[in-house]
């Protein structure tokens, strides 16, 4: 016998866990602002439906997702055999990689975009190609540029977490123009609903195009991030290459029911958009107004905003981080993703929100820096 320990494979060293949105503070919680959920929770219609079958816990689930699918389908006028369902989008992602890409492919992702992009590419060996953007927002030309004989999958966030910025309805198109035919795009649209504007959502495409996956997610906007559904559409060769790789009873009975349940619900749904659309454009305002201190609020089509302090002077993101922590209030400093001068705020109820606001300009009041 040997004294040798089991040894990771290297590309599984070069990454690194997880780092989830904190959840406890050094004062009781008073706003947990951290995880961009939603904060009015999920439709009753959605509880009552997981309660309806929690007896049902001996049996595993739909394999297939069927009533979720079809739901989805009816709504979103696509066809069911075009559509996946995962645990949680993030499931998705990471079938997309183990699908397209192994070891000497190339992935590529934007700087600032969503962390699981990075893990995803490293988890199969695959390495990772960041792409620079301009002022938070992806370009989509550096994207074209960026493209090898070596790439297998491009994943764009739309709109991005976590800077919460829209790519134009064009952009997109032209992006998907650009692309060689053995490229993998996948258009990841889990905030769509809280887009104000035009929009190109991809769905449509998704159907008929050979190389274009659109992954969407019942952790936002509908409440539902306990649950960890998400869903794609795709040509039908990539579903199927996809299912090779999915978790047999991946999607819980409980998920099932409570997205099929929520899907119903338009009038929750609209709810929760219409809030969060109003108190986003009011702390857009409210940040704006400290303006003198240097803060500034990048554009957001999401549930979240990100805020960019100044590079030096009496405030900063890791001081207004531990300042909000010291009073409850739970939000994501961006140090861990390279952007040290940056937090991000998830949209809460108008009583969070409103804390918040009074909480930053207590802050920035305090450090000498307000107008
Ligand atoms: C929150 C989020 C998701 C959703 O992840 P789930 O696994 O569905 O909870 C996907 N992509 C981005 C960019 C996100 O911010």
């Amino acid at each position: 016998m040997t004294s040798a320990a089991p040894q990771m494979k290297p590309w599984i060293e070069a990454m690194h866990a997880y780092v989830p949105g904190k959840s406890s503070a050094g004062a009781p919680v008073v706003a947990k602002l951290s995880s961009n959920e939603n904060p009015w929770g999920p439709s009753p219609m959605a509880v009552a439906a997981m309660q309806a079958v929690l007896a049902d816990g001996h049996r595993y689930p739909d394999p297939a997702s069927t009533a979720l699918r079809e739901a989805l389908g009816r709504k979103y006028g696509v066809k069911p055999e075009h559509i996946i369902c995962g645990t949680g989008s993030d499931e998705i992602l990471h079938m997309i990689a183990s699908s397209f890409a192994g070891p000497g492919d190339e992935i590529i992702h934007v700087r600032h975009g969503f962390a699981v992009y990075e893990g995803a590419t490293r988890r199969v060996g695959a390495t990772p190609v960041v792409v620079p953007d301009v002022d938070y927002t992806g370009d989509i030309d550096a994207i074209l540029r960026a493209i090898t004989p070596a790439t297998r999958v491009i994943y764009v966030a739309n709109p991005n977490n976590p800077t919460g910025t829209l790519l134009p309805a064009a952009d997109v198109r032209r992006l998907i123009a650009g692309l060689p035919s053995d490229v993998v795009l996948v258009l990841d649209c889990a905030y769509a609903e809280f887009v104000d504007g035009e929009y190109e959502d991809g769905l449509a495409l998704a159907q008929t195009l050979p190389n274009l996956i659109v992954t969407r997610t019942f952790s936002k906007i509908h409440g539902l991030a306990a649950q960890r559904v998400g869903w794609a559409v795709a040509a039908l060769p990539l579903i199927a290459a996809m299912e090779r790789v999915r978790g047999p009873f991946n999607v819980t009975t409980t998920g099932q029911a409570a997205a099929v349940a929520s899907l119903g619900d338009d009038a929750h749904l609209a709810m929760v958009r219409r809030e969060t659309i109003r108190l986003r454009g009011w702390l857009e305002g409210e940040i704006a107004a400290l303006g003198n201190a240097g803060l500034r609020a990048i554009p957001s089509a999401c549930n979240f905003i990100l805020i960019e302090f100044p590079e030096s002077g009496p405030v900063s993101a890791a001081d207004c981080n531990q300042y909000l922590l010291d009073h409850g209030i739970i939000c994501r400093y961006l140090a861990v993703q390279n952007m040290p001068r940056c937090l991000r705020i998830s949209i809460g109820t108008e009583t969070e929100t409103r804390t918040v606001a009074a909480a930053l300009r207590d802050y920035v009041e305090g450090a000498g820096a307000s107008a």
